[in-house]
């Protein structure tokens, strides 16, 4: 049953990783992410159905277009692979399925967002509230199906505390973090805080290490000045996520220091 659940899950994965290629493909051009339907770029051929199979299609065609074989970027695959990744973590990690929707909404979330940042420095905002409006109804199942109500009370805690702290680091800090880091960290906050107050705790700890060991290397090796801007999404969707799936053991690891 178990190992159903989680390869139905990851293949449900792969085909929304395919969805945040086309999201992130198209939202930061403000392009409609339902027409036209997927194109290549070079020559403008449709993708044919059997030709548009995650992951599969890519290796298939040895990473290039059918029509024209214009070589075919491997982000589009790699997003797909990374989103199914996680949905089959997600299935084997969280305690309840009632609350695996909702999670597997965040991580799609997590991963667009994150490719998002890297290649144009913004959050956009929609993804943000696009995944606040789809979340919180799916966190609100998951609450009923646990008959755990109180969860939804430090959900909202959760969040609003992540986004105060957030929009107070955007003014103490000038140039430090954009707005789209504090409307996506209200949201990291209120995903973590339906799971519990020590996960938001952890997941802020976790993004702000995996973001300053790599940060410190860098400066140390005078690669990058103190000025460089380094953005900031893919570490609190990394710390967000890993709070989610390990949470619980690194909570208890660090509580028997
Ligand atoms: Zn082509």
């Amino acid at each position: 049953m178990q190992v159903t659940l989680e390869a139905v899950t990851g293949v449900f994965g792969l085909l929304i990783g395919s969805f945040v290629g086309v999201v992130v493909d198209r939202v930061p051009r403000k392009e409609s992410i339902v027409s036209p339907p997927s194109h290549c770029v070079a020559c403008e051929a449709p993708i044919r159905p059997y030709d548009n199979i995650p992951v599969i299609s890519y290796v298939a065609l040895r990473g290039r277009c059918r029509a024209c074989h214009t070589r075919i970027p491997p982000r589009d695959a790699l997003l797909e692979l990374g989103t199914g990744i996680l949905f089959v973590l997600l299935a084997w990690r969280l305690g309840s399925a009632w609350a695996l929707p909702a999670y597997c909404v965040f991580a799609a979330t997590a991963v667009a967002i994150s490719a998002i940042d890297i290649e144009h420095m913004r959050i956009p905002s929609a993804v943000v509230y696009a995944t606040a409006a789809l979340g919180a109804p799916l966190l609100v199942l998951a609450s009923a199906g646990t008959h755990d109500w109180s969860a939804l009370e430090s959900a909202a805690i959760g969040g609003a505390g992540a986004f105060a702290t957030f929009f107070a680091l955007f003014y103490a800090v000038p140039k430090g973090i954009g707005f789209g880091d504090v409307r996506f960290a209200g949201l990291c906050g209120g995903f973590l805080g339906w799971l519990g107050y020590r996960e938001v705790v952890a997941g802020f700890l976790i993004s702000f290490v995996v973001a300053g060991v790599p940060a410190a290397l860098l400066l140390a090796m005078h690669k990058v000045k103190r000025q460089t801007k380094i953005p900031f999404g893919p570490f609190l969707a990394a710390g967000t996520v890993i709070a989610v799936l390990f949470g619980a053991p690194i909570i208890h690891a660090w509580s028997n220091l």
